[in-house]
């Protein structure tokens, strides 16, 4: 087995890209290599931008520049355009946009508008930290795909109403309890060129402690994805982002409930399942705090690793990304 290995990690925002710095840490002390494939499901048009908001965490991310305490945007940023456009009505006055942050999204918006891809505005974008960045990110698809979030109206129309994940997730805080998530675009995306490539000869591919149902789960969804993960050469070892059956940040647990998936680290591990048994993984790592579930991991035909699972700071989380080499072989 190599001993620099080259490795592709499926990843969503403030998780995913916490992860990604551990990871990209832990593989350039052994000379290897690191794709992240991001999802792009949560992003959306706004004030006229192509906002992605997960792959600019795991850019900045990767590239240092991220607000650490915040867990996304940039660090230093001010609101100085953002109270400009609030005082015109333009975008979400609850959607925040710094004005460094902007700066991103006008260039990638008028890369598009030149006729560039989303995988080449990508390549862009992270060419400008290159060297600090150390790895290749990749958008899961070039197809404009979004998660929408289906809910009952208990107001006096009735029905069903439809909105963008990131109004649900922002403006709502996943208060209004959904029907199902929808991702349009879904069936005629096709994966972002050299996704499919990656995957099939990288020596391990890595689900990120990322929310499953809605940052995961997009990825998998485009068709092809899963497939090239099912038979991919390398070993698949996912990290639990559920935690004494609870998440860390965030409302996965309300995704999941959705989903039909118990918010348990051995639920998530069963929603992913055994490569052995038409599932995708081949080992899952659950926090300590999670000891008793291994068993239960394990008996799905999924290697069970019991770890410390809390990226509390820079060495926890290089170690955690160690621990999950090792759970692939390396
Ligand atoms: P988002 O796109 O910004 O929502 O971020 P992700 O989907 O990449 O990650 C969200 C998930 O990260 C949540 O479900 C959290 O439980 C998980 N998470 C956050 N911090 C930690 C941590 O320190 N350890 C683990 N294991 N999971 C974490
Ligand atoms: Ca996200």
């Amino acid at each position: 087995m190599s001993a620099s290995p080259s490795v592709v990690l499926l990843a969503g925002g403030a998780g995913g890209s916490a992860f990604a710095v551990g990871l990209r840490d832990e593989l350039r002390a052994r000379g290897g290599e690191l794709t992240v494939v991001c999802n792009t499901a949560d992003d959306l048009w706004l004030a006229g931008l192509r906002i992605q908001p997960d792959v600019d965490s795991m850019l900045y991310g990767l590239a240092g520049v991220k607000d650490t305490a915040k867990g996304w945007g940039r660090a230093g940023d001010s609101l100085r355009v953002a109270a400009e456009l609030h005082a015109w009505g333009v975008g979400w006055d609850w959607f925040e946009l710094g004005d460094l942050d902007l700066g991103a999204h006008i260039s990638r918006t008028s890369w598009l508008r030149e006729g560039a891809s989303p995988t080449t505005v990508l390549a862009r974008l992270q060419a400008r930290w290159r060297d600090e960045i150390g790895a290749t990110l990749l958008p899961m698809t070039d197809a404009e795909v979004e998660t929408h979030v289906v809910i009952e109206d208990s107001g006096d129309a009735g029905g069903a109403v439809t909105i963008h994940f990131q109004e649900w997730w922002t403006r709502y805080r996943a208060t209004r309890e959904p029907e199902r998530f929808e991702n349009p675009g879904m069936t005629g995306a096709r994966p972002a060129p050299g996704v499919l490539e990656a995957i099939a000869r990288a020596d391990a591919v890595v689900f990120a402690p990322s929310n499953p149902i809605v940052s995961i789960g997009p990825i998998l969804a485009v068709p092809g994805i899963r497939d090239a993960v099912a038979a991919a050469p390398g070993r698949v070892v996912g990290v639990s982002p559920i935690i004494g059956g609870a998440p860390v940040r965030g409302m996965a647990d309300v995704c999941l409930r959705v989903a039909g998936v118990p918010c348990s680290a051995d639920g998530v591990a069963g929603h992913f399942g055994a490569r052995a048994d038409g599932g995708l993984l081949d080992a899952w790592l659950l926090a300590e705090e999670d000891a008793a579930l291994a068993p239960a991991v394990a008996s799905l035909g999924i290697d069970a690793h019991v770890r410390p699972l809390w990226m509390a700071g820079p060495d926890l989380t290089r170690a955690l990304a160690a621990d999950t080499l090792a759970a692939a072989g390396f």
